[in-house]
């Protein structure tokens, strides 16, 4: 059976040119960047190479770019460096929707003494910008905020929010790590402080991530100890996934805008065609703001884990936001923060593409949908239609 993954703000496969450049460097070249040999020191080329090209994929200057080990690494770097370098000020600023990485480290933060605002956003999934005005206060050490939610695919307005807080001084990191890649990243136009990517949600392998610190930000490091990435992430380079990150990140560039048009065509595709053959759907977040490969869709009256299963077994991949997903016993943060109903939440699936989808796929899955929906509706005892409950479902 074909696997058809469409999964991909989960993770992606490696694309064949990224790991075509890792290999050598897995196999024959295995030197330590920091040796003084030349074994070592063309790694270290290598290494410089590759921060140009991650660099140029959000106009920024290699020496202001930091290989980690992943987004969750970068996430965590930003805040803490944050707060180290701003000790007098105790106030966190970020939003209800993040990813894990960020919320669950300011609640860390938060158990520690400072105070943090989490920014609420609407039905559509978007901020409030008249609230985040309300919450600006002198005592801010730090405004982290996302460009792109990785459940709804929902993008940010990051340049009027940076020009609303770079005018009162707030130092202010996103974590683009669902946009990079995605949507144009320009830090010179939108000039945020830090800026977090991650390696395996564009093509290239897991662990190795980003942190973009723009020139003259105080910085203190997180992870201690040698002098890589002179002095501010020390730990031997992971030298194949970095070299393999610069070759996505320059095949991300070249083909973003093909690309976006190609996934957003398919995306749109999927999207229409299952909001026509399943009734009693709806689709979370704003359809217009958005990320070109993400949807995220909600199907009432059956429980989001019995979609996944019976996706599975044609080989589909997709996840879900309702209970027990990926071990959480929570239904997604994100659509509660939105006030997406219980049965919505627990009836919703993200589907997300990639440049390896293909039409036929798409077609697949539109053909298997509408059948397993009604045949999940007619098992459930809550497999009832808006209809049948007399109330209008498009109206909540
Ligand atoms: N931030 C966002 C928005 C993400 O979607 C993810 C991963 O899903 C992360 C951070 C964490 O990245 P990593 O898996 O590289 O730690």
């Amino acid at each position: 059976m074909n696997t058809i993954y469409l999964d991909n703000n989960a993770t992606t496969r490696v694309a064949p040119e990224v790991l075509e450049e890792m290999l050598p460097y897995l196999v024959e070249l295995y030197g330590n960047p920091s040796s003084m040999h030349t074994f070592g020191g063309q790694l270290h080329r290598k290494i410089e190479d590759a921060r140009e090209k991650v660099a140029a994929l959000i106009n920024a200057e290699p020496d202001e770019i930091i290989f980690t080990s992943c987004g969750t690494e970068s996430d965590n770097t930003a805040l803490m460096s944050a707060v180290e370098s701003r000790p007098r000020k105790r106030h966190i600023i970020t939003s209800r929707v993040e990813h894990p990485a960020v919320l669950n480290f300011c609640q860390h933060l938060g158990r520690k003494g400072y105070r943090v605002t989490f920014l609420p956003v609407d039905r559509q999934g978007q901020l409030d910008m008249d609230t985040v005005l309300k919450m600006l206060d002198d005592d801010i050490t730090v405004a982290s905020i996302m460009y792109a939610n990785n459940e709804t695919g929902v993008i940010f307005p990051i340049e009027r929010l940076c020009g609303m807080l770079k005018e009162r001084g707030i130092l202010f990191h996103t974590d683009a790590v669902q946009a990079a890649g995605k949507i144009p990243l320009d830090v010179k136009k939108v000039p945020v402080d830090m800026l977090t990517i991650s390696g395996h949600k564009l093509h290239a392998s897991k662990g190795v991530g980003v942190l973009f610190i723009r020139k003259g930000t105080r910085f203190h490091p997180y992870v201690i100890g040698g002098h890589q990435e002179r002095g501010r992430r020390a730990g031997t380079e992971n030298v194949a996934s970095i070299i393999g990150l610069g070759k996505a990140a320059q095949l991300a560039q070249q083909h973003l805008h093909d690309e976006f048009s190609y996934l957003s065509g398919l995306r749109d595709r999927l999207e229409n065609g299952l909001l026509s053959t399943c009734p009693d759907t709806r689709v979370n977040g704003d359809r217009h703001l958005r990320l070109p490969n993400t949807m995220n869709i909600s199907f009432e009256y059956v429980e989001g884990e019995a979609i996944l299963l019976r996706l599975n077994e044609y080989g589909i991949c997709a996840s879900s936001g309702s209970a027990c997903t990926s071990g959480s016993l929570e239904p997604s943060h994100v659509l509660r923060a939105m006030g997406v109903p219980y049965t919505a939440v627990h009836g919703s699936i993200r589907f997300s593409l990639s440049r390896y989808t293909t039409e036929k796929d798409i077609n697949f899955v539109l053909d298997v949908m509408p059948g397993i929906i009604r045949e999940l509706r007619e098992l459930s005892p809550f497999g009832r239609t808006a209809a049948e409950h007399g109330r209008d479902y498009a109206s909540e």
